[in-house]
């Protein structure tokens, strides 16, 4: 038994619950949140009307169910915040990007026959960074360098340790002091307009292979895609994605003959090199010129090869539900006044938010707002984007799952059934909270068979 429950507050908390007369009701309330590790507290109420008399057909009011609340899962994507909601998020990721790759969920199962590739476009350099390597198997030493140089600071630039996978230096440079940290943030907060001007050269690439212009492109051909972004150890961030090639408005209808797999792959190649974006000078800096990496990955992906739907599903699955927090960042917001040495952060990702903090406050890099995303070490896109006609959304998926809930709420009798269009629905919620106490906890995390996350929090 976790040894809060000693607390006699907390113990009161979990007795009072369990003697209260709605537990049931409420213990439902929390199987339905999926376990839900901070679930979202609803007031408010739900009727519906005849359209034609205007006779209120039925009520739901929050009044009368414990607390006065209704309580939602989270639904956040972030497995740091919320395991439950996130697997669910996971989930529907997983799906959503192998019906892209073998139809269903509304894809055709031509869509197999499509040129599609499985990309990476990755961060340039910003000095040698401590990394494990493994060739056939065996793991290799870091950074051996024989005649290894010495650094303006001292650190001899070589290092032969055969780093563990868990070992807290990987991704830390071999010398912070001669590490560019303002590259490294830099990258991060222009990374999203790298990934569309890539987008957009591959478009105009295309379009030129065809021999039409651009406007003409989409007549002929849709280049779909779903990119997730992972953080390095480093804390750079990288972007996976699958590139495929429909015809016109989509997966229904084949590419034109000349858009092959192979002719993607120099598309992309093209494109990938092609585009840049510029650091506007500041103080006493030039314009600085970011770039992707040299290293680009592109692998064309097969029902049965290398490279399978199932594996690339799974691990674009699996990085949309991860933030920077790999990198040892904090998961929220920094203010600019908080003391850094407070958050027992490493040296290396304390550094990075430092660095952020700092060019955040000069004016000519405003646009980059690298305050507000110092947490996420400057990066401030989205994780996981799909172009519209990559396959499913995760707002169907969502819709078919709550369409669900609500048929099991009319038949156990608590919505009633009506003719949805002779209805009217009038909805009035407000925001009341979120999260548990700490007794709520302890009976949440046996009923739903959950772990109690770190004690320290509650109810907020
Ligand atoms: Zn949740
Ligand atoms: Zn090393
Ligand atoms: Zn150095």
């Amino acid at each position: 038994m976790p040894a809060c429950t000693t607390n006699p507050h907390v113990l009161a908390g979990v007795i009072a619950r369990l003697n209260a007369p709605d537990y049931d009701r409420w213990a439902a309330q929390i199987r339905a949140t999926g376990g839900c590790r901070q679930p979202i507290h609803l007031r408010g109420k739900v009727e519906y009307h005849d359209q034609a008399t205007g006779r209120l057909l039925h009520r739901y009011t929050t009044r009368h169910e414990p607390d006065g609340i209704l309580r939602l899962p989270c639904k956040t994507r972030r497995a740091s915040r919320c395991p439950a909601c996130a697997e669910i998020y996971r989930a529907d990721t997983y799906h959503l990007i192998r019906a892209g790759l073998i139809g269903g969920k509304g894809v055709p199962e031509s869509v197999t026959g499509h040129p599609t590739l499985f990309v990476t476009l990755t961060a340039p350099s910003f000095g040698t960074v401590h990394a494990r390597c493994e060739k056939n198997g065996r793991v290799l030493p870091c950074h051996a360098r024989r005649n290894a140089e010495t650094c303006p600071h001292g650190h001899v630039m070589s290092c032969t340790a055969k780093h563990r996978p868990d070992d807290p230096h990987l991704g830390e440079p071999l010398c912070p002091d001669c590490y560019d940290y303002t590259g490294s943030v830099l990258f991060n907060a222009l990374a999203p307009l790298l990934w569309k001007r890539f987008a957009d050269s591959l478009r105009r690439r295309l379009a030129k292979l065809g021999g039409l212009t651009l406007k003409d492109l989409r007549e002929h051909l849709t280049v779909s895609f779903a990119k997730v972004a992972e953080y390095q150890r480093r804390g750079v961030v990288h972007f996976h994605a699958v590139i495929r090639l429909d015809g016109p408005g989509g997966p229904a209808a084949p590419p034109p003959p000349w858009a092959t797999t192979d002719a993607l792959t120099q598309v992309v190649r093209y494109a990938a090199k092609a585009v840049s974006a510029t650091v506007p000078a500041y103080d006493d800096q030039p314009e600085r010129v970011m770039r992707w990496g040299g290293q680009l990955d592109t692998r064309p992906i097969t029902l049965d090869g290398d490279l399978t739907d199932q594996a690339v599903a799974g691990y674009i699955a699996k990085y949309a539900t991860k933030a920077a927090e790999c990198v040892g960042t904090l998961d929220r917001r920094i203010n600019p006044l908080d003391n850094l040495d407070a958050f027992n952060l490493r040296e290396h990702p304390k550094r990075l938010i430092a660095e952020c903090l700092r060019l955040g406050a000069i004016g000519d890099l405003a646009d980059l707002r690298l305050t507000n995303w110092a947490h996420m070490l400057g990066f401030r896109g989205h994780f996981s984007t799909r172009s519209r006609h990559y396959s499913t959304t995760l707002g169907e998926l969502r819709a078919v799952r709550e369409q669900h809930v609500r048929d099991q709420e009319i038949t156990t009798g608590r919505l009633p059934l009506f003719e949805e269009d002779t209805v009217l629905v009038i909805s009035e919620w407000t925001y009341a909270g979120k999260g548990y106490s700490l007794g709520d906890q302890i009976i949440a995390a046996a009923i739903t068979g959950t772990r109690i996350p770190d004690m320290a929090g509650g109810a907020r």
